[in-house]
Order: structure tokens, then C-alpha cells, then sequence
């Protein structure tokens, strides 16, 4: 596990809001009218992985599905080990949302555990170009830490909002194929949460195009296609946020920061890593915390609330 301290008191915090927003409704919820006027009255069951595929299903979905998701917000889900919890939501589903690109490691074995028939299993990811490199300027380690490995490509899709729109396309035709009767609604909802992606890229593109090739370096190799997007150059000098960085990761920093004009180095909110603080004072860079959106609130908006937090960083870093 990473950061004992920190997910534990996420989690604290999380649990709450968890009881109270309803991420595991029972059927007790509210089915819409028009779900209930259709032929299949049961409201469709929606389990989605992790917290950005749970956002978008949600903002498709709204209320008439009950979604769930897989990984407690306030865990990352790249070392994630499913629960027998996880088995039993996905035996009972009707769908899964998943991002694909083998981010979620701990999903073939949890579906096949679940030996759930009728399970539809939505990619969001589908259609997608992946990037391979993990690292587009710093060459990673020959070491293969399969753990760590994306195998399939870099999974951070989501980070864009137009690769994101892409997969909540993906979501509604998933949902609109596993509940027909429902259709218009999730088209409805879809146009409503896209207009919000377009208008967040209008905002990215709009303001970073004054800072063109503007380098960071990353201890998360999370942003390589936000990068691409906006013509930003991403170093990332480790792949997975680690508790500690190692000797070879402050090495490759320092020559990450000799070989590039880096403007900043972005580490992960919440998180008080004092040794990437003296480095950072010591290579008279600012630190500044960019998030990822792998842990916080369950609330589909809070895309826009991050990804704006995020521009703002993006901004006086590159400034
Ligand atoms: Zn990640």
C-alpha cells in the first residue's frame, strides 16, 4: 500500500460522504418514472472501476442506474487488490466501466472470479490511441517491474479532456445498448456532461497556448497526453507516485532539470513529501501539487473543479 497515513485518513474523511451520497444505493433508490414505465423495470446496475470512470458513468447515467465503484475513492488504484466485496458487486451487475489500457490490474481475475454470464464490460478507453513511452523524455530504467508496468500504454487518458470525452461517448453507447428503454436520457445526459469537456479544453487551449514546449517534471507519469494536447512537454522521472524517492529518482531529476528549461515540479496534492521539497529548493524550482483525479470526492463535477485547479497550476508554473 501507498501512503498508509494519507489514504487512511482519506478514507476517514471519504466514508461519510461514501454512507451519504449513495455509492452503493440499494434498490431502495429512486427509480425514475421512465424507468419504471419500460418493460424491464429493475434499475440497471453500473459498476465502475475507479473514480473518473465512476464521474463519467454517473454524469451519463444520473439516476437511472445504480453505479458503484470498485476502488474506495480515497485509494490509488494502481496497486489495488480486489476484495471479495468487488466479487460480489461485479456477480451481481448488469455492466461494467472500465478505462482499459491496463490500468485496472485487478479486473480480469475479480470478472472472471464473478462468473457473471450476462455482465456487459464497457472500455472506455475503446478507440483510443495510446501512448507508449512511459516517459516521453526521460528514457525509463531497463528494469521490469511488472507491478508497475503499462503494459497496454500510458492509462492517464481521463487527464484530457478530449480523450475523456471519447470515453464518455463510449460510456453512453455502452449504457444505451444494455438499457435501450432509457436511451434518450443517457443521450441527454451525455450532451449535457460533454458541453462541460468542451468547454474546460476551450479554457486549456485558450490560455496554454501562450507557453508552448512549457517543461515540468512529474513524479507521476500521469499527464503525458495532456501534454500532447497542449503542447506541453511532460518529464516524468517516475512512473507511480512512490513514498520515497529513490537515489536514482533525485539523479534523474536533477539531470531531467540540466537537460530542459523546467519551469516546475509537480507533485500530488495532499501529499507532504519533504524530500522532493528540499530538492526542489535546492534546483530553485517551485513544487506545486497537480492532480491526477485517481482519489477525491465522488461528485462528477469535481472534474471540472480539479481540471481547473490544475490550468491555474498549469498556469503560473509555466508563466
Ligand atoms: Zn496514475
Amino acid at each position: 500500500m501507498i501512503r498508509p497515513n494519507l489514504q487512511g485518513l482519506l478514507m476517514a474523511l471519504l466514508l461519510p460522504v461514501l454512507a451519504t451520497t449513495g455509492c452503493n444505493q440499494s434498490n431502495s433508490a429512486p427509480v425514475s418514472p421512465k424507468a419504471e414505465s419500460s418493460p424491464q423495470s429493475r434499475q440497471l446496475k453500473v459498476v465502475a472501476t475507479f473514480l473518473p470512470m465512476y464521474w463519467f458513468t454517473k454524469a451519463v447515467s444520473g439516476d437511472l442506474a445504480n453505479v458503484e465503484v470498485l476502488v474506495p475513492p480515497g485509494t490509488e488504484v494502481h496497486e489495488y487488490q480486489a476484495t471479495p466485496k468487488d466479487v460480489q458487486a461485479l456477480a451481481q451487475a448488469d455492466v461494467l466501466v472500465k478505462n482499459g489500457f491496463g490500468l485496472e490490474e485487478f479486473i480480469e481475475n475479480t470478472v472472471k472470479n464473478a462468473q457473471n454470464t450476462k455482465l456487459k464490460e464497457i472500455e472506455a478507453s475503446n478507440g483510443i490511441k495510446p501512448l507508449q513511452e512511459i516517459s516521453p523524455v526521460v528514457k525509463r530504467a531497463e528494469k521490469v517491474d511488472n507491478d508497475h508496468n503499462h503494459k497496454a500504454g500510458n492509462p492517464h487518458v481521463w487527464l484530457d479532456p478530449v480523450l475523456a470525452i471519447k470515453q464518455v461517448e463510449n460510456i453512453r453507447d455502452g449504457l444505451m445498448a444494455a438499457d435501450p428503454a432509457n436511451k434518450g436520457a443517457y443521450q441527454a445526459n451525455a450532451i449535457a456532461y460533454i458541453q462541460q469537456l468542451q468547454e474546460i479544453d476551450r479554457q486549456f487551449k485558450q490560455s496554454l497556448q501562450r507557453y508552448p514546449n512549457c517543461t515540468f517534471v512529474t513524479f507521476h507519469d500521469a499527464y503525458p497526453y495532456l501534454a500532447q494536447r497542449y503542447q506541453l512537454k511532460q518529464v516524468a522521472v517516475v512512473e507511480i507516485p512512490e513514498d520515497q524517492l529513490s537515489p536514482t529518482d533525485i539523479q534523474k531529476t536533477i539531470a531531467a532539470v540540466k537537460q530542459y528549461k523546467v519551469k516546475a515540479l509537480f507533485g500530488e496534492p495532499g501529499v507532504d513529501n519533504k524530500l522532493l521539497k528540499s530538492l526542489s529548493q535546492d534546483l530553485n524550482l517551485t513544487l506545486r501539487p497537480l492532480d491526477s483525479m485517481e482519489i477525491g470526492p465522488l461528485d462528477p463535477q469535481h472534474y471540472f473543479t480539479a481540471m481547473k485547479t490544475n490550468l491555474q497550476t498549469l498556469e503560473s508554473a509555466c508563466r
